[in-house]
């Protein structure tokens, strides 16, 4: 296979979404490709869908019209009901990894702990490897000297690197992160995003709901922004960021660049 046909390989297919709550319609109709490798932002002012979207993806949100696909194999899956979809998301959910505004983390575990958890239990790894590959994450997320200490102990950027090592211990195939810098204060937000790049650097597929417009147009191959649950406009960040073509597009730049 040649490198260029690897870089077009589908990893996330969102085809036609929507979804209400009650007479709500939070998507109307979502259409985007996240291929392989490839690192795509979506900005948005607040309930436009965003957090919906991303929740949607790994099943948190069930979707009303459709189609979500994981590298090829549909997660939506409105013909399965019960334990049969409950086995079925499970499974999805393994390469999928989502890290979130609020860090979530298990206060009872400690750092190690909160990592290899996933990988034990759900992977049925050895203890010793889940550990060994613990450290290996814990280390690239800089945090190697901390995995014995607690959640409570660490600052929220810690918690967030924390929470990115573990979301990465399931080896996912992508990562979708809900404004994983937003509920941070200022000065630590750069180390959760030097972390962020680290793993566009490696190639790791990545769709990246963020506020922070310079991050996002620094990071992402495309970019797309979203209002009242739909895609207004979408393109690479060079185009998006300094000429959109329509005027929602620009109003919103106007307010948070
Ligand atoms: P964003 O992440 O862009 O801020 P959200 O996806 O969180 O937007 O929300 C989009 C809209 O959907 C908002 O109007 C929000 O109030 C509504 N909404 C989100 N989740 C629910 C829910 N579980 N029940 C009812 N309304 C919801
Ligand atoms: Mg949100």
């Amino acid at each position: 296979m040649s490198t260029e046909h690897q870089t077009e390989t589908p990893m996330v297919e969102i085809r036609n979404v929507h979804k209400r709550f009650g007479d709500l319609e939070v998507l109307k109709g979502i259409n985007l490709t996240v291929n392989r490798g490839k690192i795509i932002s979506v900005i948005g002012p607040s309930g436009s869908g965003k957090s919906t979207l991303l929740r949607s993806v790994n099943q948190l949100e069930v979707i009303d019209q459709g189609k979500i696909l994981l590298d090829g194999v549909q997660v939506n899956r409105p013909d399965k009901k019960g334990l049969a979809f409950e086995r079925h998301i499970n499974h999805i959910r393994q390469n999928m990894g989502m890290v979130f505004q609020h860090f979530n983390l298990f206060p009872h575990l400690s750092t190690i702990d909160n990592v290899t958890l996933a990988p034990r239990k759900l992977k049925g790894m050895d203890k010793n490897v889940a550990r060994e590959l613990g450290m290996e994450l814990l280390d690239r997320v800089g945090l190697a000297e901390k995995a014995e200490v607690f959640p409570n102990w660490l600052s929220g950027g810690q918690k967030q690197r924390v929470a990115i090592a573990r979301a990465l211990a399931m080896q996912p195939k992508v990562m979708l992160f809900d404004e994983a810098t937003s509920a941070l204060d200022p000065e630590l937000v750069d180390e959760v995003n030097r972390v962020m790049r680290g793993l566009a650097e490696e190639h790791m597929t990545m769709l990246i709901v963020t506020h922070e417009m310079g991050f996002a147009r620094d990071v992402s191959d495309w970019a797309m922004f979203m209002d009242g649950g739909v895609v207004v406009e979408e393109g690479t960040p060079d185009k998006l960021f300094s000429d959109p073509d329509q005027e929602r597009t620009r109003n919103f730049l106007s307010k948070h660049l």
